[in-house]
């Protein structure tokens, strides 16, 4: 389908696979197995002669589902669906990488990433070198004659700091890398990391895919020869998405882009009525002019994307001050959610990071995350200004 349909048709039908009862929504494949008609066609399958289910760690037809629409949303050849963001990322290293290769990876990505790639991968003899997202020498000076993968999220999290993929996928082929972009703050209604020129992209289906807070999930995708790799990985060592959890995400799916275009009308209203109160210092939205990369994001993007950051004056005592006279506001760590939620990231999801090192990064004590939700747009500037009215 993906040649000919716009996104918004793919995102409701591609994939879609009937049983023989015609049933309209996509089924729920809750089985463990596959069952043969007969012994020889057990060993077909099992020698891969015959395509078709075997059991769900390996495939399950709601799952399958889900890669092809997804495939489809991200212009790529195959997508390898697993059970969460991070295993996404743990399946996508270890299906391609081997002990003595490197690693050179934006220092602003979600920190557990940071974690896995940083402590778990160095275990196995995978190093990494963290760069700043944004400086492009960076990443060429960081450059070994074993590095195999480039890894980034862009825009970034919390300061949404924008980093130009087509260059960074050049610097990176000409070292003779894959870049891999995680690409879950935008989605591919937003930005489309492989027609950039990356090859991999990552999801945590978790966020905004699913967008309703309920299931885990992630993904992994790009050519059909890598993703063979991801695949094999994740066969074997079964961080493999439960049918239950693609089908949630696969509805998800469904209602993406008049999510994505709501999400971004209502953040960019509130960045600029957050740019317009006299106690925040700074806001940080790529949608907005004042946004030192607005351009570049306008280009690779189709919307500033759902989530504001802004330092408040009064540092850490007003921050929180203002987190808790939220009264409809959800203060938890998730995002991509219809719920609005807010964090307070240097006490929180950049709290194991020392204080020099997030003030290297611009994490102040003042600054807060606000992953914009669907609610009324007034609804959320009235919870957000009665801490510091
Ligand atoms: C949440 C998140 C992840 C991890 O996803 P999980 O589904 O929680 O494992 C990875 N990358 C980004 C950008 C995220 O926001």
């Amino acid at each position: 389908m993906s040649d000919t349909f716009d996104l918004e048709t793919l995102a409701v039908r591609a994939g879609t696979q009937r049983s023989q009862f015609n049933e309209h929504s996509e089924a729920i494949f809750l089985t463990s197995s596959f069952v043969f008609d007969s012994a020889a066609q057990a060993a077909d399958r099992f020698g891969g002669q015959e395509p078709g289910n075997i059991y769900s760690r390996f495939t399950n037809p709601t799952v399958t589902m889900l890669q092809d629409r997804l495939a489809a949303l991200e212009g790529a050849e195959f997508c390898v669906a697993t059970s969460s963001g991070m295993s996404a990322i743990l399946a996508c290293v270890m299906g391609l990488l081997s002990a003595g290769d490197h690693i050179v990876a934006s220092r602003s990505i979600f920190g557990t990433t940071v974690q896995l790639f940083g402590n778990i991968l160095k275990r196995f003899g995978v190093e990494t070198t963290f760069v700043p997202l944004a400086d492009l020498a960076a990443w060429q000076q960081a450059v070994q004659p074993n590095t195999k993968l480039f890894f980034v999220e862009t825009p970034s999290n919390p300061l949404t700091e924008v980093c130009d993929i087509a260059a960074l996928a050049d610097i990176a082929h000409q070292s003779g890398a894959w870049l891999a972009v995680d690409n879950c703050f935008c989605t591919p209604m937003l930005q489309r990391p492989l027609d950039l020129g990356a090859d991999i992209v990552i999801h945590s289906a978790t966020k905004y895919l699913d967008g309703q807070g309920r299931v885990l999930g992630g993904a992994v995708l790009g050519s059909k020869q890598l993703m063979e790799g991801v695949y094999g990985f994740l066969r074997t060592a079964g961080p493999t998405l439960s049918a239950f959890n693609a089908w949630v995400i696969l509805k998800g799916l469904e209602t993406l882009k008049i999510r994505m275009d709501a999400h971004s009308c209502n953040a960019l209203e509130l960045a600029q009525w957050l740019e317009a109160q006299p106690w925040v210092e700074r806001v940080y939205y790529p949608g907005l002019p004042s946004h030192t990369q607005h351009q570049l994001a306008m280009k690779q993007q189709k919307t500033g994307g759902g989530i504001v950051a802004f330092d408040v004056r009064g540092g850490k005592e007003a921050a929180w001050r203002l987190v808790d006279a939220t009264r409809m506001v959800s203060i938890t760590a998730n995002l991509g959610d219809t719920k609005t939620t807010i964090t307070h990231p240097a006490t929180t999801t950049h709290s194991r990071v020392t204080a020099e090192a997030r003030a290297a990064a611009g994490i102040g004590d003042g600054l807060l995350r606000v992953a914009v939700g669907l609610e009324s747009v007034a609804d959320i500037k009235t919870d957000l200004a009665r801490g510091l009215s």
